[in-house]
């Protein structure tokens, strides 16, 4: 017969002891003995967690390991979320340092319809999203010209996001993110500093 409590017990992680070949004593339910599939595994005497099935178990131990083998992923893991953040956000500096642009503007993503379906994102963006120059204050530098509130590469766009697009680096703060649309950055390039002799107070 199955104790009452027994379900119970094995649900909430029952410790037990292993006794004479391999039945376990547990802790909070007097006289049960469980049967182990595996008793020659743990020598008799060893402390065990049973799990919810009643049907293996594992020392304590091991038990302790394992959870500290968790801990240390997590801990990894984290470390290397806010690794990568900070590298974006050092990436992004060293982009927006080689420009000097003669404008406001900011960084926006123009949306696709497929990134706000059931089962995408939901934020408008999907793999070929890109980052593009947005224009907030219009300008005339030689032959381009833009009125403000436009994408430097062309103002198509289905869905627009003009919002800003912000990351997140590891402390929390928000920056800017690269400008990643090829015709973007093809027309920034006329607003680089230039890197050669004339050093850096010189544009092209
Ligand atoms: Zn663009």
């Amino acid at each position: 017969m199955v104790p009452p409590r027994l379900s119970d017990v094995l649900q909430g992680g029952a410790k037990g002891t292993v006794r004479e070949k391999g039945a376990i004593e547990l802790d909070d339910l007097d006289g049960v003995h469980l049967a182990l599939k595996n008793p020659e595994a743990v020598a008799e005497g060893t402390r065990v967690q049973v799990n919810s099935r009643g049907s293996a178990c594992t020392s304590l131990e091991e038990v302790k390991r394992r959870k500290r083998e968790k801990k240390a992923e997590k801990f990894l893991k984290a470390r290397e979320r806010r690794q990568k953040r900070k590298e974006a956000r050092q990436e992004a500096e060293a982009f927006w340092d080689q420009y000097d642009i003669p404008f406001e503007y900011d960084v926006a993503i123009k949306g696709r319809r497929s990134g706000l379906l059931r089962g995408s994102s939901g934020t408008g963006r999907d793999s070929s999203t890109v980052e593009h120059l947005y224009v907030l204050e219009a300008f005339e530098d030689g032959r381009l010209s833009r009125p403000e509130g436009v994408y430097l590469c062309n103002n198509e766009a289905n869905l627009r996001f003009d919002d800003g697009e912000r990351r997140q680096d590891e402390n929390g703060e928000s920056f800017i993110p690269p400008v990643t649309c090829q015709t973007c950055l093809d027309r920034m390039e006329r607003w680089k500093w230039r890197t050669k002799s004339e050093g850096r107070d010189e544009k092209y």
